[in-house]
């Protein structure tokens, strides 16, 4: 049984970017479900000769009368009970916000490892100095990265294996 990874956090961050990077460029997709065409939430990955499964949480959601928090946590819970580590994604350009913050209180609920991708890190000298805002959030070290550009998304897939 290959072991989940999910990808959390508030809309807008990179969620969808990081999932496609990861699953579109480093890792062979398994079958191609028709069925699941523009917004593919599960992936077959695969880093370093390590094959897992990758969520992007993101892309499930409640119904549409439920509040951006409620989905959240939503997304939240199910990046808990099925998630063996979980990629916990904030935004650099915009720093920390209070979804975030939200987000971050839903995660600590659980005893699953977080690691915490700061994106949108291209000008990385300035992300170096933004990053350590994040450590509010209490899960350690901010790994910086760049869904779109690819930049340092190796050094997290390195961290994330580790936890297998
Ligand atoms: P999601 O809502 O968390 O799934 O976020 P998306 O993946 O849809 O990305 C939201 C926006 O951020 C889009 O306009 C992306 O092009 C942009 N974006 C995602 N990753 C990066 C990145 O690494 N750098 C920059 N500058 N923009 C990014
Ligand atoms: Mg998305």
């Amino acid at each position: 049984i290959k072991p989940i990874v999910a990808i959390v956090g508030r809309p807008n961050v990179g969620k969808s970017t990081l999932f496609n990077r990861i699953v579109g460029e480093r890792i062979s997709i398994v079958e191609d479900k028709p069925s699941i065409t523009r917004d593919r939430i599960y992936g077959d990955a695969e880093w370093l000769g390590r094959p897992f499964i990758l969520v992007d949480t993101g892309g499930i959601e409640l119904d549409t009368e439920n509040t951006i928090k409620e989905q959240m946590r939503y997304q939240a819970e199910i990046a808990i009970d099925e998630a063996e580590v979980i990629l916990f994604v904030v935004d650099v350009r915009t720093g920390l916000t209070n979804m975030d913050r939200d987000v971050a209180n839903f995660l600590r609920q659980s005893n699953k490892p977080v690691i915490l991708a700061v994106n949108k890190a291209e000008n990385y000298k300035q992300a170096e100095m933004d990053k350590y805002d994040f450590y509010e959030l209490g899960f350690g070290e901010p790994y910086l990265i760049s869904a779109q550009h690819g930049q340092q998304t190796g050094d997290l897939l390195d961290q994330v294996i580790d936890h297998f």
